[in-house]
Formats: C-alpha cells, sequence, structure tokens
C-alpha cells in the first residue's frame, strides 16, 4: 500500500513539557517516518486539507421548514428584510426622557405611555418625559430610558433620583443597531443552531434552503460479528458499531446508510463495496490490522481505491485507513466524484476515535459545513496517566466543569481494559489527549480533551 507522503504540506509538530502544560509548539525538526506512519498531528493535517477541498464542490440542496432547521447546513444567505430592532426599542420598564433634561433631577411631566407592541408614538415633548415598557418603541426625540426603579414618580411627574445620571443611548437600542434591512447576516456554510435559528425566524424565513446530507454507507466486517438480537455462539459477539457509527454519522450531519455486515472473505468484501461506493462517503468497520483476515485494503485496492495513509501513530486508532475510491454508477465505476472512506479499526473505542478525529471532518466537508474540525477543550488532569511515549494517546476519560464556576473544567481518565471495553466508553464523556512525546502526565496537568 502506497503512502502519498508528497501531500502533506502541513507544518509538522511536536510537543513539550513546558510549563506543565502538555502543550502543541513549532518544531524544529521534521519528525522521523521510521515505521511509515504519520503522525497524528499531520494525519489531521492532511484529513482537514481533504474536507477543505470536499467542501469546493456544492452539494445538492432541498428546502425545508426553519422548524426542522437544528442541526443542518445552510445553502442560503439569511438576510435582513428590515432594520433589526426594526424601531428604536427600551430594553428597560421606565420613562423615556432626554438625558440632559432629566439629569437635572427636576420632576418632568408624563406627557404619554407606550407598551410592547403600541405603535411608535410621540413626539416626545420638551421637558417631559414618556412612560415605556420593555420591548416599546422609544418615541422620537427621547435619547435614553431612565429605569423605572431609579425614579421617583409622583401623580403626572417623574423625577430621576440623585446622583443617578443618564447617558445618551442608555437603555435603549437604536433602530438598525443589530443589522440593516439587506444586509446578509448569515452566510451558506453554517451549521445552523439555535441562535441562527432565532435570527432566521426574526428575519421571516418560515423555510429555508440547506444542503441534502450526506449518505454515509456503514459496512461492519468480520465473521465473528451477529445481530444485535440474535444470541452470540462460541467465539461471537453482537455488532455494536453499526448502531454506533450510524449514530455518530447522524451527529456529525450525515444520513447513515447501514449495509449488512460482510464476512471476512474476499468475495463477500469485493460484493459489499459494489454496494457500498454507490454512496456520498464510506465507512468500514474492522479488517484494516495486519491480520491473515484483514481483507479491507486488498479489496477496495482491487475497486482502484487510492489511499491518502494507512495507519497513524496514534493509540487506539493506529490501523486508520484513508482514502477514496471510484464510485459506484448506474454505468459502472465513476472516477467523476471519488468516494472518501476510512477504514476504522474494529474495536469500538477505535471506530469511534478515529471516526470523531477524521470522518467527521470529511463528512463536515461533503455536506457543505464550513467547519473548524474537531473541537478540543483544556482542563486540568485530576489522575496520572501512565504509559510508553511514541504514539499520540486519546483516552476515555470523564470531563467535568463547574457550574459555580468556582473551578476550572476537570478531567479524569477512566479505568479500562483498552480499546474493546465498551462499558468503559459509556462511562466516558470524552478522549483526553496525551502528546506523542509524553509517557506519563501527572495529575495537575493542563490537557488537551475531546467532547463527545
Ligand atoms: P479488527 O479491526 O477487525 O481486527 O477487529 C478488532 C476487534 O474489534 C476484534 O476484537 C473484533 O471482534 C472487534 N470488532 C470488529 N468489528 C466489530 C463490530 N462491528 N462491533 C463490535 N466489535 C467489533
Ligand atoms: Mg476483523
Amino acid at each position: 500500500m502506497q503512502h502519498r507522503e508528497g501531500r502533506i504540506d502541513c507544518a509538522p509538530r511536536f510537543f513539550s513539557r513546558s510549563g506543565g502544560i502538555a502543550w502543541a509548539v513549532r518544531p524544529s525538526t521534521i519528525q522521523d517516518m521510521t515505521d511509515g506512519l504519520l503522525k497524528y498531528v499531520d494525519a489531521a493535517a492532511l484529513v482537514d486539507g481533504e474536507a477543505r477541498r470536499l467542501l469546493q464542490t456544492r452539494p445538492a440542496s432541498q428546502r425545508i421548514s426553519l422548524w426542522n432547521a437544528q442541526g443542518r447546513v445552510l445553502a442560503q444567505s439569511i438576510v435582513a428584510d428590515m432594520d433589526q430592532p426594526p424601531f428604536a426599542r427600551s430594553t428597560r420598564d421606565g420613562f423615556a426622557c432626554r438625558s440632559a433634561e432629566i439629569n437635572l433631577h427636576t420632576p418632568l411631566h408624563i406627557a404619554g405611555s407606550t407598551h410592547a407592541g403600541d405603535s411608535p408614538a410621540g413626539p416626545l415633548p420638551t421637558g417631559a418625559v414618556w412612560e415605556i415598557m420593555t420591548g416599546a418603541s422609544v418615541p422620537e426625540g427621547a435619547d435614553s430610558v431612565a429605569m423605572l426603579e431609579h425614579v421617583e414618580r409622583s401623580g403626572q411627574t417623574a423625577q430621576l433620583r440623585p446622583p443617578r445620571v443618564l447617558t445618551p443611548g442608555e437603555n435603549l437600542v437604536a433602530r438598525g443597531a443589530q443589522a440593516r434591512s439587506g444586509e446578509r447576516l448569515i452566510e451558506a456554510g453554517e451549521t445552523l443552531g439555535p441562535a441562527h435559528i432565532a435570527l432566521a425566524a426574526a428575519c421571516g424565513y418560515e423555510d429555508l434552503s440547506v444542503f441534502v446530507r450526506p449518505r454515509v454507507a456503514i459496512l461492519t466486517t468480520g465473521d465473528e460479528l451477529v445481530p444485535i438480537g440474535a444470541a452470540p455462539g462460541p467465539g461471537q459477539i453482537r455488532n455494536s458499531n453499526a448502531p454506533m457509527l450510524a449514530a455518530l454519522v447522524e451527529a456529525a450531519g450525515g444520513e447513515p446508510w447501514v449495509l449488512p455486515a460482510a464476512r471476512d472473505s474476499d468475495s463477500a468484501l469485493d460484493a459489499a463495496f459494489e454496494i457500498a461506493l454507490q454512496a456520498d462517503m464510506l465507512l468500514i468497520s474492522g479488517g484494516v490490522s495486519a491480520g491473515k483476515f484483514d481483507l479491507v485494503e486488498p479489496s477496495l485496492a482491487r475497486r482502484g481505491a487510492k489511499f491518502h495513509f494507512t495507519g497513524v501513530r496514534m493509540q487506539p486508532g493506529k490501523p486508520i485507513v484513508f482514502g477514496e475510491a471510484p464510485r459506484m454508477t448506474a454505468e459502472g465505476p465513476s472516477l467523476l466524484r471519488p468516494v472518501p472512506f476510512f477504514g476504522l479499526p474494529g474495536n469500538p473505542i477505535s471506530s469511534a476515535v478515529t471516526f470523531l478525529l477524521f470522518g467527521a471532518r470529511v463528512l463536515k466537508g461533503l455536506a457543505g459545513a464550513q467547519s473548524q474540525g474537531p473541537r478540543f477543550v483544556l482542563a486540568r488532569l485530576t489522575n496520572d496517566v501512565r504509559g510508553k511515549a511514541g504514539l499520540t494517546r486519546f483516552l476515555p476519560a470523564l470531563w467535568q466543569s463547574d457550574p459555580g464556576l468556582q473551578v476550572e473544567p476537570q478531567v479524569a481518565h477512566v479505568h479500562w481494559h483498552g480499546s474493546g471495553d465498551q462499558a468503559a466508553f459509556a462511562r466516558a464523556n470524552s478522549f483526553l489527549v496525551v502528546p506523542e512525546e509524553m509517557d506519563n502526565l501527572t495529575a495537575g496537568t493542563l490537557v488537551h480533551v475531546l467532547l463527545f
């Protein structure tokens, strides 16, 4: 299998131990490639480059209701149909006024009253104030709003309590301050969340154009696999990767297409890929290590696949394979839009972490999403980590933050029996990163954490 080393154009990085922080710094030397495997950081950069390249091809779009837009990728821009706010809006219950007048602390006549939803009233006469509620239109002539709590009201007059003074603009949002009519507020490629949905609603979008979700084929392989509903015989296990990968694909914005598990034989894999390569992207679980029955790569090679990498210096997930293969169309294999694929090592935690780090990034590129790739946060390690240097390690971990904000976020690795330990995985909510150059990490170190 060929490694396309020429494609790696990132600056390699290494990690230093300085300051008790497991931190990425720029190196002065190129890493050695003696084992032929990429460093994790170089593999991540390569995957990121591919995701950016895939982003150039605009996916098909469809119209959906704004109510179904959460998590979808916008295929149009969102434009303000009017100024936002559409009128000068009070942010307080109180009295609209001219600050120069109210700052004299003399009683001023209450000339009128406006409630949220009333049409704009006014203008404000000189030497007067105007009673106003939160969300109501500030009458013309007023430059600020005195809060109800700061005003002494008696009959039809109101007076600002000394020593308080108002500055122009206080407690109101000027018309158009947030957005001007015709302004583009959200660009195509944004993954929609609650804030985008609120803004689109404020601009009158009842439905939206979004990109069609890429269809991701999930092909699990292994003679030991039986369906979830079956009782495993001696030496057999239930196929847990299929539903796990389907869940991961959905969370990353793809449409999972789960294929029947394939047996560890050339003919079974050849037949399965014939179908699976009709998808927009392909995830294969298992069969990519160096064992006698790891037949995935040769089968993909027979279909004319190109391999970007076959192995990364990481743990778990070292045998991870990334490439692209001719798409199967009604007219036969086509090189027009090759199908990106990942061969994920079969152990559940290996499959999950390699998908989260690499697969999700490529899927987002295919989905038309402007995305930064995996999001790491920093947290303080609370237990010691032991091990060998040489591979970037991703350990299942429990990340916790303090709702009272008194303690910085903390992370502890969970006890596990290796990358097949699904019970340990279910106790985790994250992976903590042990940099390649480190053997042990002591409690108190600041570490990168991938949340899932
Ligand atoms: P492989 O990558 O095929 O060498 O498999 C590595 C380990 O992962 C073996 O212990 C397999 O039994 C296990 N494994 C492979 N596929 C799955 C699957 N779909 N669900 C759960 N475990 C699996
Ligand atoms: Mg296998």
